[in-house]
């Protein structure tokens, strides 16, 4: 379902970014703002799928936990780092409150507590007031429980709209408000927080803010949750290509060729190659060593994991790093294929500038 819901998206989406950043032949000042509007709407589009697609999981019963030793502190980093470019757009103020030094760790799934907190902190930036701030704080409501609550400084929530928050769709009286959003995170935020065994709750005044917190298990060790590989030294650096690369593109989708064609004709000094089933991109790669390989990995036949595991196998292609770019988009099929090994796993629709990052720093010097 993913797969079929995202991949027209990604031609929608990828071609509409080609448009947008084009720099040899640039849309004019009317055309570059409609370009934009097919951009926001088509992002919010895969929103509106990811978050559907991702509480349809819930409900079903197919999203796995796994527990472990969460840092609070670590959490709380990245969350601010994340929200960050999102709150100088909207001139928010975020800031975490001193945390007390004995609630190091909870227990539960790191990637899905942070997804909560990152929904209210979004939240709470999206309905706040201009100049307005956010202020997260860490306190133990109970001996064995962690509360992380969401402050914010917004326009709050009207008190006969607030029974119904929680559930699927309801926007509380947002729905015709310039703000967008699907009114499916909370319901999402609420599910996961009780898989984990911790809870959810607010409390809000209209006109003056809101206050969203999440309950979770204490961790019964101190210990310190092991620290993640940063999300890609891709970004550290942004450099200049040298001489000519080669991209070998594995797609059985045309749109998708084409796109890929499109973009790489974007970038200096860098060719394209592409096939279009996995068994002709490993033979590809054989003859023609490329600098890299964008595989998709749903193909016809060979699928690209498999093909990759061929590249592996053979001396003459087993360096040659492989990328992953796919609509199978679920954290459980991301941490599959970097364990498989592929060097990034990127999933559609592609974003642009992810893609071109990843590439840069694969074609540095020193890579
Ligand atoms: P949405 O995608 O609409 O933001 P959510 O499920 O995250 O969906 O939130 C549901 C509704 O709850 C929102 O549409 C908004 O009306 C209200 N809401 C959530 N967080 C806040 C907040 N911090 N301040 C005011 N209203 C909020």
């Amino acid at each position: 379902m993913s797969h079929e819901l995202r991949t027209p998206l990604n031609a929608i989406l990828g071609f509409a970014q080609l448009l947008h950043r084009d720099r040899k032949e640039p849309l004019s000042g009317r055309h570059k703002e409609r370009v934009g509007q097919l951009l926001t709407g088509g992002q919010h589009l895969l929103r509106l799928i990811d978050d559907i697609l991702d509480l349809s999981r819930i409900e079903a019963g197919a999203v796995s936990i796994y527990p472990e030793p969460v840092s609070i502190r670590e959490v709380l980093d990245e969350l601010t780092r994340t929200l960050e470019p999102m709150a100088e757009d909207h001139g928010i103020h975020v800031k975490v409150d001193s945390l007390p030094p004995q609630v190091a760790t909870v227990a539960g799934d790191r990637t899905r507590f942070a997804q909560i907190l990152m929904n209210f902190g979004s939240n709470a930036i999206k309905y706040n007031r201009p100049a307005g701030s956010v202020v997260i704080t860490v306190s133990t409501p109970r001996p064995d429980r962690v509360r992380v609550a969401v402050n914010d400084t917004g326009i709050g929530i009207p008190a006969d709209k607030q029974q119904k928050l929680f559930q699927p769709f309801q926007r509380a009286g947002q729905e015709l408000g310039p703000i967008q959003g699907t009114g499916i995170g909370l319901v999402i935020t609420k599910r996961l927080a009780e898989l984990m065994g911790g809870d959810v709750g607010f409390r809000s005044v209209w006109g003056e803010g809101s206050e969203f917190w999440v309950d979770m298990p204490l961790h019964s060790s101190t210990a310190h949750s092991a620290p993640r590989p940063s999300p890609g030294d891709a970004d550290a650096d942004r450099v200049t290509l040298q001489g000519r690369r080669l991209v070998l593109y594995v797609e059985d989708n045309p749109a998708n060729v084409a796109f890929m064609q499109d973009l790489v004709s974007s970038l200096e000094n860098v060719d394209v190659l592409t096939a279009p089933t996995a068994e002709m991109g490993v033979e590809l790669a054989r003859t023609r060593h490329p600098d890299v390989v964008v595989m998709d990995i749903n193909l016809p036949g060979m699928s690209g994991t498999e093909a990759l595991h061929a590249l592996r196998a053979a001396p003459e292609t087993k360096g040659i790093p492989v990328i992953a770019l796919t609509a199978a988009a679920s954290e459980r099929d991301k941490a599959r294929g970097i364990q498989a090994g592929f060097y990034r796993y990127l999933t559609k629709p592609v974003k642009v500038d992810e893609f071109v990052t990843a590439l840069e720093a694969l074609f540095a010097p020193a890579a």
